[in-house]
């Protein structure tokens, strides 16, 4: 269980920065994970008056504040669209539609979370964190570095030309995945990301240039291979190490196959 001392609803970032200094204040996004914890938080820092639960779309990149809820961009049309539907089929999985109209955006990537299926989306378009004090880092630095006490603001995705799935494996809806993948297909060719490997997710890149052009089944197979070969996954409850090296394979080979090519 936790117990807040104090709550405070800021009116300004630079509020929240100011009391997210002290050690034993936390800011509260939609609080589903903290709530977990049986933790002391002496002030909770609610940033909700801030304006940051708002996706703005421009013809270059979307902008989505912290404080979105997963349910706000798994139901955005044109998030959808850019992502072929790869978004709502990352995050639909999580828990319940009352559960993901309360997670924030922020939260789940602030957390950093090794299972994460929205972090494994993410880091597989070109997505950038920008934080309060930190300015406007790339997704795959953030996820690396430590914890600190800056807030992070929004989070901004890239437009470009691209095809994108996702696909995850659950030993029973709901629960966390046993592996996720998530790919884009951009001029410049695969990009493919693997979570829950059960460390948190990485970036495999086609350095070998196996997919150039038209996919197909040969391609995906040796894409696949590569993936597996290069991929580190580990144990626990959920799986093996050897049994996720295997949905590697099958999850990389499938997901490139439903891309077919760069031509929408
Ligand atoms: C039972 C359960 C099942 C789940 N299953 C899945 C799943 O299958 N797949 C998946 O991807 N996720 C899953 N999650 C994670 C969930 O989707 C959210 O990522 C998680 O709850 C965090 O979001 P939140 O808004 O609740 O954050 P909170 O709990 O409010 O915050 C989490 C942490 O981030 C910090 N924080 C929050 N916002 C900011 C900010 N703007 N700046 C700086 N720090 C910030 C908080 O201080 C805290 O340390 C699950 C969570 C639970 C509790």
């Amino acid at each position: 269980m936790i117990t807040i001392k104090e709550y405070k609803k800021v009116s300004s970032l630079e509020e929240a920065y100011e009391l997210n200094q002290k050690k034993t204040n936390r800011i509260i996004g939609g609080m589903l994970w903290t709530k977990m914890s049986s933790t002391n938080i002496n002030t909770a820092i609610d940033i909700s008056g801030l304006g940051l639960d708002k996706i703005e779309e421009n013809d270059n990149e979307f902008v989505i504040g912290a404080m979105t809820t997963l349910r706000d961009i798994e139901t955005h049309k044109g998030f959808d669209l850019y992502t072929d539907g790869a978004a709502k089929e990352a995050l639909h999985h999580i828990v319940g539609v009352q559960f993901r109209n309360l997670a924030t955006v922020g939260g789940s990537v602030f957390g950093r979370y090794g299972f994460s299926d929205v972090i494994t989306l993410l880091l597989s378009l070109d997505t950038y964190v920008q934080l309060y004090k930190g300015g406007i880092i790339p997704l795959a630095q953030f996820i690396n570095m430590p914890y600190d006490r800056d807030i992070l603001v929004n989070i901004i995705v890239k437009k470009e030309k691209i095809r994108c799935a996702y696909k995850s494996v659950r030993i029973t809806k709901t629960d966390f995945p046993v592996l996720a993948c998530s790919a884009t297909l951009t001029k410049n060719g695969v990009r493919m990301v693997f979570g829950a490997r059960p460390g948190k997710a990485v970036l495999l890149t086609d350095t070998e240039n196996i997919i150039d052009g038209e996919i197909t089944e040969e391609k995906a197979e040796q894409f696949a291979a590569f993936a597996k070969e290069n991929i580190k996954t580990g144990s626990n409850m959920r799986g093996s190490a050897e049994y996720r090296s295997h949905l590697v394979s099958v999850l990389a080979k499938r997901i490139l196959m439903d891309m077919g090519g760069l031509e929408k």
